[in-house]
């Protein structure tokens, strides 16, 4: 899985398995599955946010509480108006961005550029927090006014579900901001030690987090394809299988059971619509011979080739050729007049004629030939099904007796 995309349903198995039993996953899978992954983890970071948005909401007012909780005494605060209107600017701004955070969870258009507005959002309000002690006198302000940011930091790397080279860029980018417009706008007063503490140590464990949280995910992922794929190799085992208990192993027809249960079927829908039913029965000539003089291994390819032939006058839908037994096959023709099934079956004694597979044992000729019992009946509640397969049966029988090689249609059953 980390070195190509298309493989063989057991290499990617085993690659799966081998990068799950890894300590340490990479932070990057081959294509198309890394794209799938942060498709996939984009999703789940915004079903994340909208199903802890709330908790954003709640924290809000205890991280200002923590503030404010001894600035008001009878009611009035104790500060400086500036300090005042810096903390409730900055408190109005992370608002809006909460509040925009939270929206755009439930905005489906935005599902696939998830990491392209929390980023920008996220980095504007940790820059505008972090420079908020610029603005402040009180010192205990200063200090205080880290809160939110902690509380920024835990949306972040807890809540948006960020992997781990996001969640860098965004801690040290908007670091990085600070940095850049303390020293472009030549700002005083910033505590630089109080900085490097609150903001170090919030990016290292967002790090730490983005790390566990990647990785968490992917193992998660490969988990989820280990389970596709084993999900779909036993949908296609069970397939097979059917198919197997359907088929003749050697010709690849239909094989008896699944004529018997075809034939039932479209007996009982011939009844209800009152519609004629044929079944065609086809017997090699002189086979037992054809085995002692050719061998059985050529005995084989001549059954598979006389099938061929009897399966390519399956034409409509609904008709089925099957292995009846031994060298026996047979062509369930539902909606089929007798006279239609008889041209069927000339046809086809033409056509395993046309073959021209020597035979150095039979009475009729020099090569394989076929004898063929035709019966036809519109089904009756009073007829009983088996009496159709008895009639045909009883066709094949007379042209047998007749001479082989010939075509016999039951006279009524
Ligand atoms: P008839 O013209 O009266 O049908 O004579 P026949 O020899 O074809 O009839 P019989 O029923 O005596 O023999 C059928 C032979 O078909 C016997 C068997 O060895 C052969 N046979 C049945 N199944 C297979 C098979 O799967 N492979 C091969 N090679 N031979 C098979
Ligand atoms: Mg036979
Ligand atoms: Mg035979």
């Amino acid at each position: 899985m980390t070195k190509q995309a298309s493989m063989t349903w057991e290499a990617e198995y085993d690659s799966i398995r081998g990068l799950l039993m890894q300590k340490f996953l990479p932070l990057r899978f081959a294509q198309p599955f890394e794209r799938e992954f942060r498709l996939r983890m984009r999703e789940q970071a915004q079903i994340t946010l909208r199903s802890y948005y709330w908790l954003l909401f709640l924290l809000f007012p205890v991280s200002y509480a923590c503030i404010f909780y001894d600035r008001f005494e009878g009611g009035t605060w104790q500060g400086t108006v500036s300090d005042f209107a810096s903390i409730i600017v900055v408190g109005a701004v992370t608002f809006v961005v909460v509040l925009t955070l939270s929206v755009s969870a439930f905005l489906h258009a935005f599902r696939n550029s998830y990491f392209l507005y929390v980023a920008p959002l996220t980095i504007i309000i940790l820059t505008i927090l972090g420079l908020n002690s610029v603005f402040l006198s009180d010192e205990v302000l200063q200090q205080r006014s880290t809160y939110p940011i902690v509380y920024i930091m835990m949306i972040v790397y807890g809540i948006a579900n960020m992997r781990l080279v996001e969640s860098t860029l965004i801690g040290f980018g908007s670091m990085l901001c600070v940095v850049g417009v303390v020293v472009l706008l030549d700002m005083e007063g910033m505590d630089w030690s109080l900085f490097a503490l609150y903001f170090g140590l919030a990016n290292f464990v967002g790090v730490a987090n983005g790390y566990v949280v990647e990785t968490k995910e992917r193992r998660l992922y490969l988990q989820e394809r280990l389970l596709q794929l084993e999900k779909r190799q036993l949908n296609n085992i069970s397939e097979r299988m059917v198919q197997l208990a359907r088929e003749d192993g050697l010709t690849g027809l239909a094989n008896r059971r699944h004529f018997s249960d075809t034939f039932l079927i479209e007996w009982e829908r011939a009844r209800r619509e009152r519609l004629p039913l044929s079944v065609v029965f086809i017997d090699i000539d002189h086979f037992k011979p054809y085995n002692d003089n050719h061998g059985h291994l050529e005995g084989d390819q001549a059954l598979v080739r006389v099938a061929k032939a009897v399966q390519l006058m399956a034409r409509r839908a609904g008709d089925l050729a099957a292995r009846y037994g031994g060298e026996e096959f047979v062509l369930l023709l539902p909606n089929t007049q007798a006279n239609g099934a008889k041209e069927i079956a000339e046809e086809l004694l033409l056509q395993v004629d046309a073959l021209k597979l020597p035979h150095k044992a039979s009475s009729v000729g020099p090569y394989v030939s076929i004898s063929i019992g035709v019966a036809t009946v519109v089904p009756d509640v009073h007829i009983a099904p088996t009496r159709l397969i008895d009639a045909a049966d009883e066709a094949l029988y007379e042209a047998k007796e007749g001479g082989r090689h010939r075509v016999v249609v039951s006279q009524g059953l």
